[in-house]
């Protein structure tokens, strides 16, 4: 059973909001009481909530963050797909585009891009009744749609996985301790009595989600809740190995390249802080003919040499550099990117920007390093 005074010490970095009031609450322990349908006074209020939202007659638009990952993607279609069930008329709205390893997704075709019709996607979101923004933390992940999102007078909700949600929202549902937000809105869908209408559209597009934000359950993935979902999410009938080979073995041979010539001539090792990092130029990236998309999960390869604790990817842009930045253990990469780069994200997988040059981006970076030599030496 629910024990608002614990969960209210702090303890937990899961907050559910209402009327102005922020609640903290544990997801999984949200979850047992539930099932033992023993809800104290907030399970059932949030399950109102949502119910309530669900059941407005109003447009609904689902916005997600700039440079959209499988998360957000899969979540945003997977919700989508259950709304349009349950009645509702729903759009759906993002910044730039999508990956082309997620456009095979079910109702892809059906989201509004922002660089591609600017006048309609603002439209959209001045003219919702309930906006949900889902796998976001701060209004300026929306990049150049935030102003209209922060004008908007419809009702703001966020569904969301990222530590310390922003003040930007009517209700919040947040819980950091998830691994994903698809795995939140299954847990949302479930808890509200409607896991009958998930069905086999829905379940793909959840398991992406699940999927991609757990690097296929090597990181975000240590609960036992979360298999549970995924075990019936097989059971509504997905083929897990074809959405893995649709999103993994969908590469074009010019990835590949980029790939070999990133870790062969880019890849730089600091093994005296536990550090390696990538960076591209643009000239570099138009040599292997880039397609956006094609440095997903770049950063993740020098985890695999021995030792490596905190690895980044720095990408030249038009008129700034992006930054990945991928940590192991009590690293908080989110709080550092946030700090020096502009950026946030999670405890071990952040990003962020820099608006020097790559060199100098590089430089800033490294220098940085002796101050955190403590923790990127601990064993
Ligand atoms: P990725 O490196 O895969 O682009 O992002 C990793 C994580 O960091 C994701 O959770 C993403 O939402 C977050 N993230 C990436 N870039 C930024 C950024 O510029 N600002 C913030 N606040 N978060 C970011
Ligand atoms: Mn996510």
């Amino acid at each position: 059973m629910l024990n608002l005074s614990r969960l209210k010490s702090g303890e937990y970095n899961n907050i559910f909001r209402m009327n102005g009031v922020r609640y903290f609450f544990n997801f999984a322990v949200f979850l047992k009481s539930y099932k033992i349908k023993d809800l104290t006074g907030i399970s059932k209020r949030l399950m109102k909530q949502i119910r309530s939202l669900v059941e407005d007659p109003g447009d609904i638009t689902l916005l997600t963050h700039i440079n959209p990952d499988g998360d957000a993607i899969g979540t945003m279609l997977g919700f989508y797909w259950f709304l349009v069930k349950k009645g509702r008329n729903v759009n759906m709205v993002v910044p730039n585009e999508i990956p082309f390893f997620l456009q095979w997704l079910p109702g892809c075709d059906h989201i509004l891009i922002e660089i591609d019709d600017p006048d309609n996607a603002r439209r959209l979101i001045r003219n919702a009744k309930n906006i949900i923004c889902l796998d976001f933390n701060e209004s300026d992940r929306l990049g150049s749609l935030e102003e209209e999102f922060l004008q908007a007078r419809g009702t703001k909700i966020l569904i969301d996985h990222h530590p310390h949600p922003g003040d930007f929202a009517d209700y919040v549902i947040s819980d950091a301790e998830i691994g994903s937000t698809a795995e939140l809105v299954y847990n949302l869908i479930g808890i509200s009595g409607w896991s009958h209408l998930i069905d086999k559209t829905i379940a793909e597009c959840i398991f992406t989600g699940i999927m991609t934000d757990t690097g296929c359950f090597s990181f975000n993935s240590s609960k036992s809740e979360t298999y549970r979902v995924v075990a019936d999410l097989l059971d509504k009938g997905i083929d897990k190995d074809r959405i893995y080979k649709l999103v993994y073995d969908n590469y074009s041979p010019n990835r590949m390249h980029l790939l070999g010539y990133s870790l062969n001539e880019k890849m730089v090792v600091i093994p005296e802080y536990h550090v390696a990092y990538i960076s591209l130029t643009r000239d570099e990236l138009r040599k292997f003919n880039h397609v956006n998309g094609d440095t997903e999960g770049f950063v993740n390869y020098p985890f695999s040499i021995k030792g490596i604790k905190l690895t980044a990817l720095f990408i030249e842009k038009e008129d700034h550099i992006k930054i990945s930045f991928r940590s192991r253990g009590d690293f908080h990469i989110n709080k550092f990117s946030e700090k020096y780069f502009n950026g946030g994200g999670h405890k071990n997988a952040a990003g962020g920007e820099s608006n020097l040059s790559l060199d100098k981006t590089i430089e800033k970076f490294v220098n940085l390093l002796p101050l955190y030599s403590k923790e990127l030496l601990d064993e």
